[in-house]
């Protein structure tokens, strides 16, 4: 198969270097345009990042010689770009929202990081494992902006990735939630690069992330919609309650949570087995990027942890362990996911995947 050409906006920050790391190699994508702010406009890759560059690898040959694009400039995009993967942190949310559609009515797919479009009704916002079908409401987007083939597909908060997989599948099973208390205990890279202050972070936990519990409690609602006639019709069936904080730890989202089922409560063993067997459109189609477990459950008393779990199945799994029945809800449990790979760059790869398997990219 013919690889896909594919750029990186805000290739140089965070996310965008995870996305140069994990395209290594990928038997579809091909990187062949990175683009950031005018601050590296111009600038060879590796001149741009420099000492930012954070990764475990050195800058891959084919990337470190590229030139970096303004985002803004829309003149030096590659002919045959294929679509982007949008990583971008500007001033407001207005102007990530107008660069993205400004890409789509260009021709250009943008597959968003950003959190600019996660509420606008006709863009959906993916996690495959859960909401695969959500696909279907692109050609409602296209149709009320005038795309020909071009569309906008987000990811969720990094903040939910952990612990919605889990809560998705037994529903799934037939027993649905009714609430939810999370508390997430979320490593430093998630504010991206320099982010947190050392003073602030080392020998301390922050209590408080801008936005973050809102975005925790609200995202899961469209993800467990439907589509509409005009776009995702949400479904605000569980109650969520979030606390959200920042720890000393490089790499890896905690949640800690707590459910109630409505009338229809699961054995504990129940759960565990149909956290172990679950498996979805990605499993299936049999994509790249999807782990072959999408949910590991671990029986040892003192896992998950970052460190020791975050990179099951390259990332891409979600780590449980510590189910046990809850004095005021049902159970609680523990999950983990790796924010930088399944909560941003790995996760909206895999959404890529999903929309080639599908043929909206061609
Ligand atoms: P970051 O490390 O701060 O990187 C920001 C990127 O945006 C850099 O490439 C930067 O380019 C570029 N940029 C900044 N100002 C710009 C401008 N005015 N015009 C064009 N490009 C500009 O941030 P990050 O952590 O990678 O996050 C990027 C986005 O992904 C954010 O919206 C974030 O909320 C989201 N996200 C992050 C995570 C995570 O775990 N870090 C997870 C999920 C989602 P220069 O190098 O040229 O300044």
């Amino acid at each position: 198969m013919k690889k896909f050409s594919v750029g990186i906006l805000g290739a140089t920050g965070t996310v965008g270097q995870n996305y140069i790391k994990l395209l290594q190699n990928h038997p579809w994508f091909n990187v062949i345009d990175v683009a950031a702010s005018p601050r590296s406009a111009g600038k060879s890759y590796k001149e741009a990042v420099r000492e930012k560059w954070q990764m475990s690898i050195p800058i891959p040959t084919e990337v470190k010689d590229l030139m970096v694009r303004d985002v803004q400039d829309f003149k030096k995009i590659p002919k045959d770009l294929s679509f982007v993967f949008s990583a971008i942190s500007m001033l407001t949310k207005d102007q990530i929202k107008n660069i993205e559609y400004e890409y789509a009515k260009f021709g250009i797919s943008v597959i968003s990081n950003n959190s600019a479009h996660r509420w606008t009704p006709n863009v959906p916002m993916i996690i495959p494992e859960i909401n695969h079908e959500h696909i279907n409401v692109i050609p409602i987007q296209q149709r009320s902006n005038g795309f020909t083939n071009s569309f906008i597909v987000v990811k969720p908060n990094c903040s939910l990735q952990s612990y919605l997989t889990p809560i998705y599948a037994l529903e799934k099973a037939g027993y649905k939630v009714n609430k939810l208390i999370i508390t997430t205990l979320q490593a430093v890279s998630g504010a991206g690069y320099p982010g947190v202050p050392s003073l602030d972070i080392v020998d301390n936990i922050v209590p408080y992330i801008n936005g973050e519990e809102e975005k925790t409690e609200k995202e899961p609602n469209k993800i467990l919609g439907k589509v509409g006639k005009h776009g995702i019709e949400i479904d605000d069936s569980i109650q969520i309650s979030a606390t959200c904080t920042r720890v000393p730890v490089s790499e890896g989202h905690i949640a800690s949570v707590n459910v109630q089922f409505n009338d229809k409560v699961p054995l504990k063993e129940e759960i565990i087995k149909i956290w172990k067997t679950f498996k979805s459109a990605p499993q299936e189609l049999n994509l790249p990027f999807a782990p072959k477990h999408p949910i590991i459950y671990l029986e040892n008393i003192d896992r998950p942890q970052p460190k020791k779990d975050r990179d099951n199945d390259k990332g891409m799994a979600v780590t449980v362990g510590r189910l046990r029945e809850d004095n005021v809800f049902h159970y609680k449990f523990v999950s983990l996911s790796h924010n930088t790979i399944r909560g941003a760059a790995g996760g909206a790869i895999l959404n890529a995947e999903l929309l080639v398997a599908n043929e909206f990219i061609k």
